[in-house]
């Protein structure tokens, strides 16, 4: 994947976070990096739990910086899916939806709350 330069030009925040979120999930959806199976995710560490926007039906919130984020026990394991969330990681990073040095700044934040840390 590669974003267009300027792509983004002209857009509000929200609508950034939105396409970003989506692409993200795309990527996701394309090379299904956690292969959960049966309540188990192939890292095993099971990065949601007790996090208070897991419900019994998955996330319950448009959060960014999860979906560009995968564990240390998938690194390397799938370069492509990879390489495709950096870019996006990337990209979030410059609008303050994520910190690039700082993986639990925007980590478990909610789309609202990723708004309202960075007009602060
Ligand atoms: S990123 Fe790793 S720990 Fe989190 S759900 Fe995927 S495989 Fe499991
Ligand atoms: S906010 Fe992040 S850690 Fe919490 S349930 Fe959603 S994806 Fe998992």
């Amino acid at each position: 994947m590669r974003i267009p330069h300027r792509h983004f030009d002209g857009k509000t925040l929200t609508q950034i976070y939105d396409e970003l979120y989506e692409l993200a999930d795309g990527i996701i959806k394309k090379y299904n990096p956690c292969k959960f199976s049966n309540g188990r995710c192939a890292g095993g560490i099971g990065c949601c739990n007790g996090c208070r926007y897991l419900f019994s039906t998955g996330c319950s919130v448009k959060a960014l910086a999860c979906k560009l984020w995968i564990c240390w026990n998938l690194e390397g394991t799938l370069p492509e899916c990879e390489h495709e969330l950096k870019e996006l990681s990337e990209i979030a990073a410059q609008y303050g939806f994520l910190d690039l040095c700082d993986s639990r700044i925007g980590r478990r934040e909610s789309k609202g709350e990723v708004l309202r840390r960075i007009h602060r």
